[in-house]
């Protein structure tokens, strides 16, 4: 089979968040048991220079831009056992010649150009290809494109995977136009506003969201940021899909950054004894204390989906009953990096703030923390809870997404054999605060529940073989 991954991201040469670690986690997976599997993404100037096999694939091919014609080069490289296509563009507009993945002005246009340029490298190649799976809206138009313009390009199955439906590159008829799309009807959703999400929708062949509980959330108009109506009207195509985490680079037993290493077969007292190492070193670091437990805390993006509200409350929660609480926060916008660093002031040696993105730091903190809160309003998987057991953290989370597939309470009579964290069914305080009350009276009666909890989540299968299994069943669907 010969599939096509198209995607902004890819860890750990081009990551942002979590869309990077699914890219090569399932190209790495696929790429074990198909024929031929390429990675296309944006030759961005920060890549490492010295790439694998890193050499020229297509020295030219033209693209046609508002009139204007403007020549590429696509290279190839190996990384993380993936073959990658690597697209050069030499636009005077320097796209990929930024410090960042998104974040900039013209991030529209830069995608756009990504999309027909991968659109007319595929057409140069004259393959036959069998699946072109698409990674949220900045590739999105790559299957309008290849359905109403180039159909010349052979393609048996367009998929879609939708990571946030939040996220939806709206944009503005010549935006569009720039790249020679006309049949853009489907792609609008109000007068005069175009969605580049939608056109994805609309025009794939099946529409993978990633989780099967967030692929029915998404056609309420509570969860689908206006795209409900065209995401029920295209239900058909919709079938949940959970990503799965990277083994490799999430593994206690070989992580670089832990100072102690400790595995999911070890005795309970082992991994306990190993977890409180890793929270001493961070403790020194810190100037906070190791004995003060529960350790609590919370690895996010720090912006309003992941319910800051919550975790300043599982702050001060924590902090009151004798605990310790952890932040590692990035990107808050001013008024939540403000509240967070007023914690930091009131709540010196008790609550250890950083924020930041910090990788090293992270894998420390989920070795060394007892509980990860996830109070998110809305997330479509969830890579951090599935983290966070494997390294004998116990997650406390909101029933939403991924996180309520992969989150079982021992309340839960449905899951009892599974139960493998703590789970509030209502985003608001008090349901919080009565979940945060059962913990804390576990924790203090130091009850055999929590190694019950702990042992299922550190034995847990979190990795990519059962999700690209999935995926494959869905490629070969249309056979
Ligand atoms: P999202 O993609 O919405 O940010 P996910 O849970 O799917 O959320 O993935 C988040 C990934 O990013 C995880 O690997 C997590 O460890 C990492 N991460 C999130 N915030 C930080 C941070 N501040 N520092 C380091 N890593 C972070």
């Amino acid at each position: 089979m010969h599939i096509v991954e198209v995607a902004a991201e890819f860890a750990p040469i081009a990551k942002a968040g979590g869309l990077g670690e699914v890219i090569v986690g399932l190209s790495r997976e696929l790429t074990r048991t198909q024929k031929k599997v390429e990675v296309i993404l944006p030759k961005y100037t920060f890549l490492p220079k010295n790439l694998r096999h890193l050499k020229i694939e297509t020295p030219h091919f033209a693209v046609r831009e508002k009139g204007h014609t403007i020549d590429n080069t696509m290279w190839s490289a190996q990384v993380e056992e993936c073959s990658l296509r690597l697209l050069e563009t030499h636009h005077p507009k320097r796209y990929y010649d930024r410090p960042h993945i998104y974040g900039e002005e013209d991030d529209i246009a830069r995608f756009l150009y990504f999309s027909i340029a991968v659109v007319e490298y595929l057409k140069s190649k004259k393959e036959p290809i069998d699946i072109i799976h698409l990674h949220d809206w900045h590739v999105a138009a790559i299957a309008p494109l290849i359905r109403t313009l180039h159909r010349e390009i052979q393609v048996r199955m367009i998929v879609l995977t939708i990571h946030n439906v939040e996220y939806q590159g709206k944009c503005s008829l010549e935006d569009l136009e720039a790249i020679g799309l006309q049949d853009t009807t489907l792609l609008q959703t109000e007068p005069g506003q175009y969605n580049l999400l939608k056109g994805g929708i609309e025009f794939a062949d099946a529409i993978v969201p990633v989780s099967p509980t967030y692929a029915k959330e998404i056609l309420t108009p509570s969860h689908g940021f206006g795209l409900d109506r065209a995401l029920s009207r295209n239900h058909n195509k919709i079938q949940g899909i959970l990503n799965g985490i990277d083994l490799k680079l999430w593994d206690p037993s070989q992580d670089t950054a832990l100072p102690k290493h400790y595995r999911a077969l070890d005795a309970p007292e082992k991994i306990k004894a190993a977890k409180q190492l890793c929270r001493e070193s961070i403790a020194d670091r810190f100037g906070m204390d190791a004995k003060k437990r529960p350790w609590i805390g919370a690895i996010t993006r720090l912006v309003p989906q992941k319910g800051p509200e919550l975790i300043a409350e599982g702050l001060l929660q924590t902090t009151r009953h004798g605990g310790s609480f952890a932040v590692l926060g990035s990107g808050a916008p001013p008024n939540i990096r403000h509240l967070f660093e007023k914690f930091k002031e009131s709540h010196k040696g008790k609550a250890l703030i950083q924020l930041e993105y910090n990788e090293a730091l992270a894998h420390q903190l989920y070795a060394a923390l007892d509980f990860l809160l996830v109070p998110s309003h809305f997330e479509p998987c969830g890579l951090t809870q599935m983290i966070a057991m494997r390294y004998g953290t116990i997650p406390i989370v909101h029933a939403t997404g991924g996180l309520k597939d992969t989150v079982f309470d021992p309340t839960d009579t449905m899951h009892r054999n599974q139960a493998n964290g703590f789970v509030f069914k209502e985003w608001t305080k008090p349901s919080f605060d009565q979940t945060l009350e059962r913990v804390f009276k576990i924790w203090q009666e130091d009850s055999p529940i929590i190694e019950t909890l702990r042992s299922h989540g550190i034995q847990s299968d979190f990795g990519w073989e059962k999700p690209a299994l999935a995926y494959m069943k869905l490629f070969n669907s249309s056979c």
